[in-house]
């Protein structure tokens, strides 16, 4: 309905439009309960629109129009078909590029330069990696005995739940999209409550594809209502979330409490940074840099633990300021802005009392610790010296533009405090001695280790964590695994 349609000013002066209705079936939709959520424009604090908000009634339609849709149209599509349809919208999405970049910068508070050759760039690389998956997902003929055929489908799973969190908008719903479509299942994603818009400005998108009504329905909503119902429904065979492990946790008790639907889990990290002495100190300073402040530390990758050998450790940390002291925090819609709001209150709040909980426990607050500006939830890029693994700023993730740096002396030791972590999700290493790289990318546990680099991720490369960052792996050839069921056909001849 026309009351469900927004016009947004943005701080530039343009006007941007969305549809703010629940996408069930290909339309826009009130929800049953007609609730409405605020998006709040983390740089100003103000309200930005008002959004439908799903609850569990909201979820079984959704679910419903997904079953119906899998059961009578998309099973029987053919994977070519399914692919144009994943190329149509990659299409459409980058013809829409700036716009959906806009949408990030006002709801998100990312700078849009960097939402625009960064985010957008990577969701629509990504949907076009799955759309050419497609018609290539297929089984193997397995050798048995003579008086005998046995094959294997890889068959879809059917109704897909899918839980993304804030820091990506674009980006995990094309890492959940691309590969659910490419294998021939349906959808119900519920993107984060503080992010809804980029979402639903691609629904309208998925529309003018030409998908059929039902395989993508698009349910904005709070986590413990919408999404709890997600991940409790015992119509949806599979879930797919990223966010905190703590939800994480919740969501597989969900799963296992209900239908045991499939479950995989991009969690979060507290990723080990280690500069070794060899290592190209500009370079090294550099990637360390951006890998901790890169979406204002809002990253499950993010290299929050910086180790450095302690020859080195003096120069590293001087000119690690100086750096960061180069790059310019401010309003999104700046063109040079690098580092925009934290996303929520509720973020700045928790990020802020790390920062107190940091200085309690004895750490050095070497630059930063404090609010930027008056208005918005803006925090100034922090570095912490003097810190030692016992302390919770060593152990828990921060997701804020906080970095702890500490002191090594041998490779050995890197290693083990490298390690000392229950998360597993990335790691990196700089060194100019390609053996060390090999052993230390050997002994680290965790999903990615980056060495003399860091944040590369590719759609064809998996990415996912060890320990109590996840389970499975989203990207490249290993995602079509999480969303489908093989079938081994024996046939007696
Ligand atoms: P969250 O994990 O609670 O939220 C992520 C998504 O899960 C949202 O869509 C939310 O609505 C949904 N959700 C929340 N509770 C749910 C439930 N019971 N059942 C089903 N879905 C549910 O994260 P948050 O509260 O927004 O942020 C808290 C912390 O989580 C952050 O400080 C950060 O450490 C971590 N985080 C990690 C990532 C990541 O990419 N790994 C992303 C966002 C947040």
């Amino acid at each position: 309905t026309d009351s469900l349609v927004q016009k947004l000013t943005l701080p530039t002066g343009k006007t941007i439009e969305v549809n703010t209705g629940l996408f069930i079936n290909n339309e826009f939709v009130e929800s049953v309960e007609g609730k409405r959520f605020e998006t709040i424009n983390p740089a100003t604090e103000k309200v930005i629109c008002k959004v439908a908000e799903a609850t569990a009634k909201d979820i079984d339609r959704a679910v419903d129009a997904a079953t119906e849709a899998f059961e009578k149209v998309w099973r029987h599509f053919d994977g070519k078909e399914r692919g144009r349809l994943l190329y149509e919208l990659a299409e459409l999405i980058e013809s829409n590029k700036e716009e959906l970049a806009e949408f990030e910068a006002l709801d998100n508070g990312k700078a849009y330069t960097i939402a625009l050759s960064q985010d957008l760039a990577a969701c629509i690389d990504t949907i076009r990696y799955y759309a050419g998956w497609a018609d290539k997902i297929h089984g193997k003929v397995i050798e048995t005995s003579h008086d005998r055929f046995c094959y294997t489908r890889h068959e879809p799973i059917g109704v897909v739940g899918q839980i993304i969190p804030w820091n990506y908008p674009l980006v995990m719903l094309a890492w959940k999209l691309g590969p659910a479509l490419a294998c021939g299942n349906t959808v119900v994603l519920k993107p984060a409550e503080q992010t809804p818009l980029s979402a639903l400005k691609v629904a309208s998108l998925i529309k003018i594809a030409g998908f059929p009504p039902g395989v993508i329905n698009i349910v904005p909503g709070f986590g413990s209502t919408a999404g709890a119902a997600i991940a409790r429904h015992m119509k949806i065979g599979k879930v797919a979330f990223t966010g905190s492990t703590a939800t994480g946790r919740r969501i597989l008790k969900d799963a296992a409490e209900t239908n045991l639907k499939k479950v995989t889990l991009e969690l979060g990290g507290k990723s080990p940074n280690i500069i070794l002495e060899d290592a190209d100190l500009d370079q090294a300073v550099k990637w360390a840099y951006y890998g901790i402040y890169t979406n204002h530390g809002q990253c499950c990758c993010a290299g929050s633990r910086v180790y450095v050998q302690d020859s080195i450790y003096d120069k590293f940390v001087q000119k690690y300021k100086e750096f960061a002291q180069s790059m310019k925090i401010g309003d999104p819609f700046n063109h040079d802005t690098f580092q925009g709001p934290q996303i929520s209150k509720t973020q700045f709040d928790r990020i802020m009392s790390y920062i107190e909980t940091g200085k309690k426990e004895g750490a050095t607050c070497f630059m930063g610790g404090k609010r930027h500006g008056d208005q918005g939830y803006y925090i100034e890029q922090t570095i912490f010296t003097d810190v030692n693994e016992n302390m919770k700023i060593m152990q828990e993730e921060i997701f804020g533009p906080v970095v702890a740096i500490a002191k090594f002396k041998t490779v050995e030791e890197a290693i083990e405090k490298g390690n000392l972590t229950r998360y597993g999700l990335a790691a990196a290493i700089f060194t100019k001695d390609v053996t060390r790289a090999f052993k230390l990318s050997n002994a680290l546990k965790a999903g990615t280790v980056w060495v003399n680099c860091y944040n590369i991720v590719d759609s064809n490369t998996p990415f996912g964590g060890y320990k109590e960052s996840g389970h499975g792996r989203e990207n490249g050839k290993y995602a079509l695994e999480n969303y489908t069921e093989v079938k081994t056909v024996q046939v007696n001849l």
